[in-house]
């Protein structure tokens, strides 16, 4: 199986295994042995479809300490369906990984029940970037101890108009993350997040 030698653990190769994913795909064997072997920040261009919810999915599940319950990952998506597939993603991923939940945060949907399973642990959340300003805001949430932050479909964020959320949330992200950034097309607006934010990231195109 060409995923063991991308370096990833037992669980996520079962998880792998029962999928039915026989190859990596063009991002997954360029950006899984970087994210697990380096501690950097990176940019990637991919579109939808290439495989991407893995390529940053498989490091992050391998990188929680599962023995500890608070938020250490944010991935931030456009869209409630997207926030959904990604969460269902790596539920999957996930699955022989006992104690690592996801949660996944949206609006249009009730805040409270959003806030209660966050109280319940939530070492990764998914979220869209109104709904997590908005729980940031009233203290639903608490992001100070991330390691990772995902940007996925950073252009599609920035067109829909998320670039105040992105830059007040992470604001309040740990200066010391590391931010891995997908984006399908590289327009100044993201180009100037990647500036402001990141820290001399890898970039990888496919
Ligand atoms: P994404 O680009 O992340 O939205 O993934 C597109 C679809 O491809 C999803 O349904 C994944 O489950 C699937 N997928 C991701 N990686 C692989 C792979 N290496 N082999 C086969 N299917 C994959």
């Amino acid at each position: 199986n060409k995923f063991e030698q991308l370096g990833l653990n037992p669980s996520i190769l079962k998880a792998v295994e029962e999928m039915g994913f026989t190859d990596p795909s063009e991002i997954q064997e360029k950006a899984i042995p970087v994210l697990l072997n380096e501690d950097t920040d990176m940019v990637a261009l991919a579109q939808t479809g290439t495989g991407k919810t893995a390529a940053f999915g498989f490091p992050l599940i391998q990188k929680i300490n599962v023995s500890k319950k608070h938020t250490q990952a944010l991935i931030l998506s456009p869209t409630r369906e997207l926030c959904l597939q990604i969460t269902n993603e790596i539920k999957n991923y996930a699955k022989f990984e006992k104690g690592l939940t996801p949660v996944a945060i949206y609006g249009g949907a009730s805040i409270t029940d959003q806030a209660r399973q966050i109280e319940r642990g939530a070492q990764i959340i998914v979220a869209t970037p109104g709904r997590m300003q908005d729980m940031i805001n009233r203290n639903l949430v608490d992001i100070s101890k991330i390691e990772y932050c995902v940007l996925d479909e950073a252009d599609e964020m920035l067109n829909m108009g998320f670039f105040e959320d992105i830059k007040a949330i992470l604001s309040h992200t740990p200066k010391e993350k590391h931010t891995w950034l997908f984006s399908a097309t590289m327009p100044k607006e993201v180009a100037t997040i990647a500036k402001k934010f990141m820290r001399t990231p890898i970039e990888i195109t496919v």
